[in-house]
């Protein structure tokens, strides 16, 4: 099954035009990672796939179904990103369930789902807390809580780790590499750091300039690299 497709996706800004005839598909399960420098265009291909901005042309297609026109909310998709946005007047708990509860979904339903997510990400203690009681790496795993618990066909995460320290990241990259496993999820994954896209990717996807440089696998990329610009973003320690 195919959890995501994209075909000549363009994207423009007035005239000037940072996507340029993306092309990809995504099988249901993979850890998609998105890397390139700065500015390169990851983060409004994100945007495009989860409709915060209409792609210029192209096919989006989310579990098969055509969703060019179809609104953020109603594509079966959650995002997570660098900054959390949590709403600070409200509880760890609240800020899981507000989702839900606007969607109208039905209270036991998303005490369950509450539960489960908190579970999921040992946030037990901190359920009655406002997010200016907690550190970073816990207002963090709040907002990945928050995804979690719409249950969605297709996660995007935009540098959700980059606000965080070393020693946290480390942390946060194998809780969220046992949460894809868990869940077993589609999970797409901005980062311009490289060994996070080494450690969690079935395969990446290298941006350069608005365009696809290359997809495959870390070892794919890693021993068969088919640019010098391919072997100096993935080789080089960040
Ligand atoms: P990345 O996430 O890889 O750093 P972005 O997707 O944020 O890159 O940006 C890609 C390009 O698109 C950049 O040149 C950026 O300036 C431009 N861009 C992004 N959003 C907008 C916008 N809303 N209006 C105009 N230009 C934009
Ligand atoms: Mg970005």
């Amino acid at each position: 099954m195919t959890a995501l497709r994209l075909e000549g996706i363009v994207k423009s800004f007035g005239k000037v035009e940072v996507l340029h005839d993306i092309d990809l598909e995504v099988a249901e399960g993979e850890f998609i990672v998105f890397v390139g420098p700065s500015g390169c265009g990851k983060s409004t291909l994100l945007r495009v796939i989860a409709g915060l901005e209409d792609a210029t042309a192209g096919i989006i297609e989310i579990a098969g179904e055509r969703v060019n026109h179809v609104p953020p909310a109603k594509r079966g998709i959650a995002m997570v990103f660098q900054s959390y946005a949590l709403y600070p007047h409200l509880t760890v708990r609240d800020n899981m369930a507000l989702g839900l509860r606007q969607a109208g979904t039905p209270k036991p339903v998303i005490a369950e789902r509450v539960a489960e997510a908190t579970r999921i990400l040992h946030l037990e203690p901190y359920l009655d807390r406002r997010p200016a009681e907690l550190s970073g790496g816990q207002r963090q795993r709040v907002a990945i809580g928050r995804a979690i618990v719409r249950q969605p066909k297709l996660f995007l995460f935009d540098e959700p780790l980059s606000n965080l320290d070393a020693a946290l990241r480390m942390n946060t990259r194998v809780e969220l590499a046992d949460l894809h496993r868990r869940l077993n999820a589609t999970m797409i994954y901005v980062t311009h750091d490289q060994i996070e896209a080494m450690t969690l990717a079935s395969r990446i996807v290298v941006l350069r300039d608005g365009r696809i440089e290359q997809i495959g696998t870390p070892m794919q990329l890693y021993n068969d690299p088919q640019s010098q610009f391919v072997a100096g973003f993935l080789g080089a320690p960040s």
